[in-house]
């Protein structure tokens, strides 16, 4: 009897140890995905049309972290002009155009921004109203 009561208590640390494993993993590969695109990501300032990077205003944080009024949730006031918003970029998975988010921001149903080209009417909205959301700057191959 001694061996069958000595089993369950074993299986049970089998168990544990596998859940913490997947946590680990689960975390691992989140941790991946959230950190990267921070850093990598430019912004593109609408007044000086400058391209600047997001590690700009992380030197000497929090003074040169500063949110623009018109900057919407991740508009800050450009490093180059010290005026203008500097817009935080995305590019688009499907066209791998580089667009501006927050500038006239789109989201879909998944809380993403969307793309101003793979979304026409959109885009057209934009030019409309004299937003240019992809600027030559940032898609030099494009006409
Ligand atoms: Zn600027
Ligand atoms: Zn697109």
């Amino acid at each position: 009897m001694s061996e069958g009561e000595s089993k369950p208590p074993l299986k049970k640390v089998g168990v544990g140890a596998l859940f913490v494993g997947a946590l680990a993993l689960f975390y691992w590969s989140w941790a991946a995905n959230v950190s990267e695109p921070l850093i990598e990501r430019g912004r593109y300032c609408i007044a000086c049309k400058q391209a600047t990077s997001t590690d700009d205003y992380l030197k000497d944080y929090p003074k040169n972290w500063r949110r623009h009024p018109q900057g919407g949730d991740t508009g800050l006031v450009c490093a180059s002009c010290n005026k203008g918003v500097a817009f935080l970029t995305a590019d688009c998975e499907t066209c791998q155009v580089v667009f501006l988010v927050d500038y006239l921001p789109k989201y879909d149903n998944d809380g993403n921004h969307v793309c101003p080209k793979c979304d026409a009417a959109y885009g057209k909205l934009a030019a409309s109203k004299g937003v240019d959301l992809m600027p030559k700057l940032l898609n030099p191959g494009t006409p």
